[in-house]
């Protein structure tokens, strides 16, 4: 699997798939990027849980975007897992593991020269009189009733003004003016803990949007608490998965480091006590397609960035994706997988084989755990490995559990063990009320009675493995053993 291309950067990262059959396109059409570029890749590659007709394709790359000669703009890069599996160099199925892995090496960044980063290559100061983010940048506007156009893949980076400890994740951004990004955080989030820390003592916070990195940075941003507790730079998670540190750079405008190789930087402040409505240009009441299928209501009082620089390379690419699309499942899903299987691992040696954050499920709300049981006194430790996972990742709603004869990553599979091993009524346990996530529209007390607040959810777990004294009536049929490449020249299986 291992590939001749190193990826040091989103740059190196194409060429890198450029070795392989179908993972990348390019199209000289001219595109405009508001809601036409999302309904092209809808049909090409998004895949995830956006509407059909939709499916699994390549990267694509839009050379030529209306109104905006200096950019290219790349969508769909991670949205497919084999071609995630191509990027970090191992197999779709050990990717999980690859991540926890990575966790255990962490390795801190590192900062280097402005003059050796090439994200500064080329500056726009904000001070300008000519400075307009809406004619520099261009944010594609996913849908026709989005709040407006959003940066979909930006690496975040601020510091804990208290500790000055770091922090990087992906969060929704909308262009509100020449110079305001308003920025929504689900409440919890560290970048937000730092925020509210700043404007308590009075002060901006200062930020950075890195956009177009190595695509290990953007996995490795994914993580979330406990793997990752407040305070944690996942971009340590990043160094580890390469072996070597990230570089960040100061920046030109404000106090705080951006990602060195990135393609665009954009350089901001969050204003304390300061906040806009999200959809203040259009009144839609809409934000913009959210991972779990559905536009995202337009919030209140959002956070804004004042912007006061956008630096980017020359022959720029700005990246973006389809909130809704499998590049979700992986950004979210790989570092889920690495979580359970972190904590299983610790508490069950042995027991849980492997962890698959399937699609449907958006990469947070389902996991599917193959598991073995290896003497009786194996029954039983299936729930306690759900309940780990529940532990490992607080926004997990559903984990369906199989044996080790089930292929986790065949939905069709899984759902056969469904169909076979599995009996409503004493193998699904509920675990009502648990705090989860507010963008699934099911998590509200308009839904359920047993739901007191919106994000509030019923936690389940579907067991659908054979109870061990029963294993010898749930043996598969076995077929035998032949070389089909005798009967037909080249078959691999
Ligand atoms: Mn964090």
């Amino acid at each position: 699997m291992s590939h001749t291309v190193p990826v040091t950067d989103l740059r190196s990262a194409i060429e890198c798939l450029k070795q392989y059959e179908g993972e990348y396109l390019e199209t000289n059409e001219p595109v405009n990027p508001e809601a036409e570029l999302s309904g092209v890749y809808r049909y090409v590659g998004a895949g995830g849980t956006v509407a059909r007709p939709t499916r699994t394709g390549p990267a694509l790359m839009f050379n030529a975007v209306k109104g905006y000669p200096d950019f290219r703009v790349l969508i769909g890069l991670l949205s497919s897992r084999q071609r995630v599996a191509r990027l970090l160099g191992v197999a779709k199925e050990e990717l999980g593991f690859l991540l926890k892995q990575s966790v255990d090496k962490a390795i801190a960044p590192v900062l280097v020269t402005n003059d050796s980063a090439p994200c500064q290559e080329v500056i726009h100061l904000a001070s300008s009189p000519d400075f307009d983010l809406r004619k520099l940048l261009p944010a594609p506007t996913n849908t026709p009733e989005d709040a407006g156009p959003y940066f979909t893949m930006g690496m975040a980076y601020a510091a804990d003004p208290e500790t000055g400890e770091h922090d990087v994740t992906i969060h929704r951004l909308c262009v509100q003016g020449k110079d305001e990004i308003s920025m929504y955080f689900v409440p919890g989030r560290h970048l937000d803990q730092f925020r509210i820390k700043a404007e308590q003592a009075g002060k901006p916070l200062p930020i950075t949007i890195s956009i177009g990195v190595d695509p290990a940075i953007e996995i490795g941003a994914c993580f979330e608490p406990p793997t990752t507790p407040l305070g944690y730079d996942e971009l340590a998670i990043a160094g580890g998965l390469r072996g070597k540190a990230v570089e960040l750079v100061n920046g030109v405008a404000v106090d705080a480091r951006a990602i060195a190789h990135a393609e665009v930087v954009i350089e901001g402040e969050l204003v304390p006590n300061y906040g806009v409505q999200e959809d203040q240009n259009t009144g839609t009441g809409k934000a913009m397609p959210e991972f779990p299928g559905y536009t995202g209501e337009a919030k209140s009082n959002v956070p804004v960035i004042k912007v006061k620089a956008v630096t980017h390379r020359r022959e720029p690419i700005l990246q973006t994706c389809i909130g809704a699309s499998d590049e979700h499942t992986n950004l979210a899903g790989i570092p889920t997988e690495a979580s359970i299987l972190g904590m299983t691992e610790r508490a069950l040696p042995g027991f849980v084989l492997n962890v698959h954050c399937p699609s449907p499920g958006t990469g947070k709300y389902v996991a599917v755990l193959q598991v073995k049981k290896r003497s009786a006194n194996d029954e039983g430790r299936q729930r306690q490995a759900a309940l780990l996972a529940f532990a490992a990742f607080s926004e997990l709603k559903h984990v369906f559990l199989v044996d080790e004869d089930v292929d986790l990553f065949d939905l069709s599979d899984v759902m056969w063990a469904m169909t076979t091993r599995y009996q409503g009524d004493v193998d699904t346990i509920f675990v009502p009320g648990v705090r989860c996530h507010p963008l699934d529209p099911s998590q509200d007390p308009a839904f359920s009675p047993s739901i007191r607040d919106h994000g509030i959810s019923c936690k389940t777990i579907y067991d659908c493995t054979v109870p061990y004294k029963l294993k010898h009536n749930f043996e598969r049929s076995k077929f035998m053993e032949v070389d089909v490449s005798r009967f037909i020249p080249g078959f691999k299986p």
